[in-house]
């Protein structure tokens, strides 16, 4: 089995990194960073955000498995005393592999291509001054708000207890092939007017929000962040593609919830 790994760069992870290399050269396990067949992320969910933009170009070949050197992550599942576990039902146990949809974004500018991102969380649209952000939201072609705000989020159903959980949106099951909208900072008065409600689109469902105000824009694509000039609209969809993560025990999503939101706070 080809795989390829990557450390979040602390002393921790890097010698939790290199002791499992070790482990899995024993077991003839090939080190192969062009063409892995299994990504491991050894660090927290960023760590295996990285991991999944690094890799973004190959999703149908390779299985994510993500370890965690501090607190318990949402992708980063397993933890460091249970590396050669790990290891062993990667050689040996039959791989079940998960399915996430991802949200996928198209920015069109004035002049010059599109270009196209993927996101494992979430994409947001915010002004690169901290301005005020006029944009207009369509849906399906047709304008649903004109929005004014610091910004707009727009989330991937495993990304929906990342980002979107502090902007008051819903947690979404992965397993619905789902976008949601959240507002970032809406203005709500007599004169301006948002939904104020988190919106839920289906894969079928486009959305387009279009820059009213001139003025460079910044956007996230998960940890990733950049300026945009010039930018006539932002085209975002459920993604065609899905990450898949490579799973050896159960760990339903509702009991992950419960375990980093819930259980923590109950028990001490
Ligand atoms: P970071 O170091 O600031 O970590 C953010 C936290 O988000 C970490 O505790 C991480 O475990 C957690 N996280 C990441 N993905 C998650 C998920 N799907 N479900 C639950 N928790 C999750 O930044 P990072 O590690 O580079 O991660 C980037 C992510 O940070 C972004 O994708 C965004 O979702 C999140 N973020 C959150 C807020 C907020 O909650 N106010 C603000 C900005 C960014």
């Amino acid at each position: 089995m080809k795989y390829a790994i990557l450390s979040k760069g602390d002393s921790k992870s890097n010698a939790l990194m290199h002791k499992m290399k070790n482990y899995m050269n024993d077991f003839k396990m090939i080190e192969d960073t062009i063409a892995p067949e299994v990504v491991i992320s050894v660090g927290g969910d960023g760590t295996l955000l990285q991991a999944f933009h690094t890799y973004s170009h190959r999703l149908d070949e390779v299985s994510f498995v993500g370890v965690h050197t501090g607190h318990l992550g949402f992708y980063a599942d397993w933890l460091p005393h249970e590396v050669e576990k790990l290891i062993i039902a990667l050689n040996n146990d039959p791989m079940q592999k998960i399915e996430y949809p991802l949200l996928e974004v198209i920015v069109n500018y004035e002049t010059g291509r599109p270009t196209r991102y993927l996101a494992l969380n979430e994409a947001t649209v915010k002004t690169n001054n901290g301005a005020t952000l006029v944009a207009d939201l369509d849906i399906r072609h047709t304008l649903f708000e004109r929005f004014r705000g610091d910004g707009l989020c727009i989330s991937t159903p495993s990304g929906s207890t990342a980002y979107n959980k502090a902007l008051g949106g819903a947690l979404i099951h992965p397993s619905l092939d789902a976008m949601q909208i959240t507002e970032i900072a809406s203005i709500n008065n007599r004169v301006f007017r948002t939904v104020g409600s988190p919106l839920v689109l289906p894969k079928h469902h486009t959305c387009h929000i279009k820059p009213v105000t001139s003025g460079p824009l910044q956007l996230t694509f998960d940890h990733v962040t950049s300026d945009h000039r010039n930018v006539t609209s932002i085209q975002c969809r459920v993604a065609d593609e899905k990450i898949r993560f490579a799973r050896f025990r159960p760990f339903p999503f509702w009991k992950r919830v419960h375990d980093s939101f819930i259980a923590s706070s109950v028990d001490t």
